[in-house]
């Protein structure tokens, strides 16, 4: 069979690092015998400021039909951020019932972190954070008339299905990985969604006895992301936190450029969505300087999900061998001074 792939380049290094990544993918894809085709989607802030809205009205349908689709970023210094985000990718996550944002954080040997010296052994986990509601509902409002003091109003949603969905996959994680699960809230505090969540947990974790659950509060998790990151496994969170939390976690293993990122419908019945973690970073566009290893990571990400375990351990391997190897090029972002498409080309070579 041949994969149909999806791939929205997006805005700012969006377009660098997919593009660069694309002939590793390929040569990578060819090597496993492994047959994809791709159509790319130019939508984004450039569409917007040219058309008024970042994708077309029917773009789920266009969408629809394929195995995956591949984001580069969204996000543009003339586009408000809320435009960006809910214009593109919570469409996206939203409509296709994405409720899954699995973000491996793994400490590969060769790259810098400050937490290196500190941990006691691996740094190898991975954030399973609530996509599609939580904190981030965009429930609320504002009030300026009728109170004599302004007062707004921010609210969280959880759903059974939203919530059923992310703790039932991060379980399944934590059964494949002979691993323990952190269910990481704030139920001292939030009394009624995160509470509602912690009753998931236990209702979930009774069909998976073999899965040790530890529970933790936000606060205190994120202390001990400092003080004891290799004694974590598999996390699940809610929107925001997973949010915090995976930022955290790619400041721990090096760089928000090495991070990759998946929004995955479990069911299948939707086409899930591969992303480096990584926005689209301004400040670095147009330099030939972004780290395409995000991206690469998140292809790996993709074929895992569909099924082509083979070829995801060879762009792993290949990005595990590069960055151990001293003499290698290296982006700035991990203290080289190689440019996004010299990266790519030494990746090729490494590739079985
Ligand atoms: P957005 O608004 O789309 O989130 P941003 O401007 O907030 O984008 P991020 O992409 O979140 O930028 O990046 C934050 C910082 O990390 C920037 O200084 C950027 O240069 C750096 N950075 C992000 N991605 C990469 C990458 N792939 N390679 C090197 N540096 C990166
Ligand atoms: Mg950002």
């Amino acid at each position: 069979m041949t994969y149909d792939v999806a791939v929205i380049p997006g805005d700012g290094i969006g377009p660098e690092v997919v593009d660069h990544a694309m002939a590793l993918v390929e040569e990578a894809a060819a090597a496993h015998d492994v047959s994809f085709e791709t159509t790319r989607y130019d939508w984004g802030s450039e569409r917007y400021l040219a058309e008024g809205a970042m994708m077309p009205a029917d773009a789920l349908d266009r969408l629809r039909g394929y195995d995956a689709i591949f984001l580069g970023a969204v996000g543009h210094p003339d586009v408000p951020d809320h435009v960006t985000l809910h214009g593109l990718r919570l469409e996206i996550t939203k409509g296709f019932k994405q409720h899954v944002c699995k973000r491996p954080s793994y400490l590969f040997e060769g790259v810098t972190s400050p937490l290196r010296e500190y941990a006691g052994g691996d740094i190898d986990f991975v954030v399973y954070r609530q996509n599609t509601e939580g904190e981030y509902a965009d429930l609320g409002g504002r009030e300026y008339g009728g109170f004599d003091n302004e007062v707004a109003v921010q609210s969280a949603l959880f759903t059974r299905e939203g919530t059923e969905t992310i703790v039932r996959a991060a379980f399944e994680a934590a059964t494949e990985r002979a691993g323990k699960l952190t269910n990481i809230t704030k139920s001292n505090a939030q009394a009624h969604g995160m509470v509602f969540w912690d009753d998931i947990v236990t209702e979930v974790g009774e069909e998976y006895p073999s899965v040790e659950v530890e529970r933790l509060l936000v606060d205190a998790a994120s202390m001990d992301f400092v003080r004891r990151p290799d004694e974590f496994d598999v996390i699940v969170a809610s929107n925001l936190f997973g949010d915090i939390l995976t930022d955290l976690g790619a400041g721990i293993v090096g760089s928000l450029g090495l991070a990759p990122s998946s929004n995955i419908d479990p069911t299948r019945i939707h086409p899930s969505m591969f992303e480096p973690v990584h926005g689209s970073a301004f400040d670095i566009t147009g330099k030939g300087i972004a780290n395409p290893i995000g991206t690469v990571l998140s292809w790996k990400l993709l074929w895992e999900h569909l099924g082509e375990e083979a070829l995801a351990r060879a762009l792993h391997d290949a990005v595990a061998a590069q960055l151990a190897d001293p003499g290698a090029p290296r982006t700035p972002d991990i203290g080289g001074d190689s440019g996004t498409e010299a990266v790519v080309d030494d990746l090729r070579l490494r590739i079985e």
